[in-house]
């Protein structure tokens, strides 16, 4: 089928459209700019990559709109894992030319292998370390790879498990609190399903790795997500609908329910310690 905007070969269908190459590199980068411009993003990005598709496309889509950036990794040392995600992003950065920081967890005394629940802890401590790295490197924004696919994914999986409270988080951008020590975040990727993600980061050719979290198997949010593209598959665009209807929620859900300080790091807590001093207390 030929593309929707010229003569040439399509690759990608999306909402009714065909887009060769060229178009649907214009696309991501539109949707992307669309939400860097509705929050007026102007500043330094700390940008966080995993090595996976997904931050490697925000990362490249943040550069190609000529922001200031800082990438960094952190490593969970999740073994047969960690490093080779590790040496795409660090492939990713030499390409672009910047230099990667990388943070590594074990050095907080945490090893996510005598972990019952290894995945909320990593969740917990890469949301503190993210923060971090971006305060103490005097970034005004910390942007992640998470895509439409993952907000909705993240959404229902609260619902189901009828976790009210952390359905929070879940908008494109959260301002940050000086404070609190809380820098602002963004989710770039918003409108972006992982798709097309994959597809931007393929025909881009950026460096990424194949490999899944060992932890990441079984996950219930793989179901989760299965059955939202599926739905989507039927009814395209319900996707959009969706995040738009959390979007709104979560703005009447937003209070800073007692934001404290921390008493042991001074970073921003929901009591009087913050949850990753308490993981690394124990
Ligand atoms: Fe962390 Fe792996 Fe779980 Fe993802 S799947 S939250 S990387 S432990
Ligand atoms: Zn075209
Ligand atoms: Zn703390």
């Amino acid at each position: 089928m030929k593309c929707s905007y010229c003569s040439k070969e399509g690759i990608a269908d999306i909402y009714g459209k065909c887009y060769c190459e060229e178009h649907f590199n214009k696309y991501f980068l539109g949707r992307v700019r669309s939400i860097i411009d509705k929050f007026g993003i102007d500043g330094r990005i700390a940008v966080a990559l995993s090595g996976g598709k997904d931050s490697a496309a925000c990362f490249y889509a943040l550069h190609s709109l000529n922001l200031e950036l800082q990438p960094f990794y952190i490593n969970l040392d999740i073994p047969d894992y960690s490093n080779a995600c590790q040496k795409k992003a660090e492939e990713l950065c030499n390409l672009l030319g910047y230099k990667l920081e990388v943070i590594e967890l074990n050095e907080y005394g945490i090893s996510l292998a005598k972990k019952k629940k290894p995945c909320s802890t990593c969740g917990t401590a890469k949301r503190y370390l993210m923060n971090k790295f971006a305060y103490e490197n005097e970034c005004k924004y910390v942007a992640t790879g998470h895509n439409l696919s993952d907000v909705i994914t993240f959404a229902f999986n609260n619902l189901a498990n009828v976790n009210i409270l952390n359905f929070r988080g879940n908008k494109p951008y959260l301002e940050g609190k000086e404070e609190y020590k809380m820098v602002a975040k963004i989710k770039p990727l918003y409108w972006l399903k992982d798709k097309e993600c994959m597809l931007y980061a393929y025909i881009n050719k950026l460096p990424y790795a194949d490999e899944e979290c060992p932890y990441a198997i079984n996950a219930p949010t793989l179901k989760i997500k299965e059955w939202i593209h599926e739905i989507e598959g039927k009814q395209p665009g319900i996707m959009v609908n969706m995040a738009k209807s959390f979007w709104k929620l979560e703005d009447l859900m937003s209070r800073d329910i007692n934001l404290n300080k921390c008493k042991k790091c001074g970073y921003a807590s929901y009591g009087n310690i913050c949850k990753f001093c308490k993981i690394r207390k124990r």
